[in-house]
């Protein structure tokens, strides 16, 4: 595994380290998600925020938000892409669809926002999810999780299985950059996984993959970006590429959550790269190049994320 070498020297501009955030859009609305925006925006984060680009059915699904065929929240989502934001796919809605519809949904989110998408993630529950439940791990790894989950999850999501209605893993490959796969606790994404973004040839529908820090919740985004975590990830001049939902309790009557106000705007005060998801990943592609992940890596991968899922609960 090659170690990336004098990290502090590794960020454009001087900046000492780098920090992002992919937004995954469950229970997105103008009223619950707007605010936190316009605060980051405010102090100088620049993001990624994925969308749903078709109206869902909503008797199905658990996580319904707005979609894109809402014109007031479409509007918006143009004026965050126009001030510096990146926009993210999130799968096509809050429910499965079949193939004719993804490819619909790809065309779209293209026409909409002038490019496909450079970022996405699996929305967790959809049909159409790929390499995702048990597919996202190997070997005795995967038969673990199946026992751990009690066969919940096996075999279940079926986006990369050839000849399914829900296979859509082609055009993935042609459409999309970037997928994440594992989430892990430390602040430092990068860290964890000093590869991303990497080629999987055990999962050759996605190009490349990225992982992320566990900040799902307001209470845990919190905890990941503690005082004491900011001034590491600083010292080690790592990159932090946060997963949450921001429609999640950040914000509130008067603002957004007070102690989240507080640990960002310290963070922004630092000498930050904040540039949105894909621009961290095609700089870190351009520096490293392409990498195909190893068979050791990738076990090493799966043990820790399996470890933290056990005890401490990520996603
Ligand atoms: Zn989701």
């Amino acid at each position: 595994m090659s170690q990336p070498s004098t990290q502090a020297s590794l960020w454009p501009e001087g900046k000492r380290f780098a920090f992002t955030v992919f937004d995954d859009t469950d229970h997105a609305t103008l009223e619950n998600t707007k605010g936190v925006y316009s605060f980051l925006s405010d102090c100088g984060f620049r993001t990624t925020k994925s969308v749903w680009v078709m109206e869902g059915d909503a008797n199905r699904g658990k996580c319904i938000g707005k979609s894109c065929e809402d014109s007031e929240y479409l509007r918006w989502i143009l004026e965050l892409q126009a001030a510096g934001f990146e926009i993210g796919f999130h799968n096509c809605t809050w429910h499965g669809l079949p193939r004719e519809e993804i490819r619909s949904a790809l065309e779209k989110f293209a026409k909409l926002f002038g490019h496909d998408p450079m970022t996405a993630a699996n929305h967790t529950g959809v049909d159409e999810s790929i390499y995702w439940g048990d597919a996202r791990l190997t070997g005795w790894r995967m038969h673990f999780y199946n026992l751990l989950t009690r066969f919940r999850n096996r075999r279940k999501y079926r986006g990369h299985v050839e000849g399914d209605e829900f296979f859509w893993g082609d055009l993935c490959k042609e459409h999309v950059k970037y997928f994440r796969n594992f989430v892990f606790k430390d602040i430092d994404t990068l860290k964890a996984c000093p590869f991303m973004p990497y080629h999987d040839p055990l999962k050759p529908y996605v190009n490349y993959w990225f992982a992320s820090s566990d900040g799902h919740d307001v209470q845990t985004f919190n905890h990941c970006i503690g005082e004491a975590e900011q001034d590491r990830l600083e010292e080690e001049g790592g990159a932090c590429l946060m997963y949450t939902h921001f429609a999640m309790g950040f914000s509130e009557p008067r603002g957004v959550n007070p102690r989240f106000e507080e640990l960002m705007r310290r963070l922004a005060k630092k000498n930050g790269w904040f540039v949105p998801a894909g621009v961290l990943l095609d700089h870190l592609l351009n520096r490293n190049g392409r990498r195909q992940i190893t068979s050791a890596e990738r076990r090493r991968l799966e043990l820790r994320w399996l470890r933290e899922k056990i005890f401490v609960g990520t996603t």
